[in-house]
């Protein structure tokens, strides 16, 4: 008999990529840091609006280019306003963009940006033998799954593979699970408990 444990996982981001670009003052490619900060130019009825960028060596700016000339009614005006009041959330749905930086011949690192889970129990079930963890991600955070699972359930890489070879942790969705990035909406099965887990970590 199965009995299902539900858990969610919500993965934040600590900090907001780095991008790697050329800078002209510097004269070769450095790394720019987000200001968090936009900059939005209105001129003649047509609207710019750049995300603004900051060279960690010499500190010119540079401005990712968001929207080029386009129309007021183009533009919901509540996100307007968020764009001049530098809106944390929206800072975040463009600074993880990466099809934007890639258009701006920008590319985004995240090796430095770290993350947190807040887990969080759906379903509980006392004698769990089967857990389903969900995962929510909204930023494409380029985390490996094994690294997370690793990370979370306090099991060493290694063994992560094991119990995975085993076929204990699967999903319905990835065929090279460990190996593939978390995607938000993903959801891991494990076959076992918490506690077989511990043991398996002792060994
Ligand atoms: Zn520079």
């Amino acid at each position: 008999m199965s009995y299902l444990r539900k858990i969610e996982w919500d993965i934040i981001p600590d900090n907001k990529p780095k991008v790697i670009r050329n800078c002209p003052k510097c004269g070769k490619r450095t790394l720019f840091l987000n200001t968090e900060k936009f900059r939005v130019n209105a001129n003649k009825n047509l609207i710019d609006i750049w995300l603004i960028y900051q060279c960690s060596k010499c500190k010119s700016t540079w401005n990712m280019t968001l929207y080029e000339r386009i129309k007021p009614r183009d533009i919901n005006h509540e996100v307007y306003e968020k764009f001049l009041a530098n809106d944390k959330e929206l800072v975040d749905t463009y600074g993880f963009d990466i099809s934007l930086h890639n258009r701006n011949k920008a590319e985004l690192l995240w090796d430095s940006i770290g993350y947190h889970v807040n887990s969080q129990e759906i379903e509980f079930s006392e004698k769990e033998n089967e857990q389903e963890i969900k995962i929510s991600c909204k930023y494409p955070i380029q985390l490996r799954v094994d690294k997370l699972l690793s990370q979370q359930l306090n099991v060493s890489r290694s063994q992560i593979k094991k119990i995975y070879q085993n076929g204990l942790i699967y999903s319905s969705q990835e065929e090279k699970l460990l190996n593939s990035k978390v995607k938000d909406g993903m959801k891991i099965y494990l076959k076992c408990s918490m506690e077989q887990l511990s043991q398996l970590n002792g060994e």
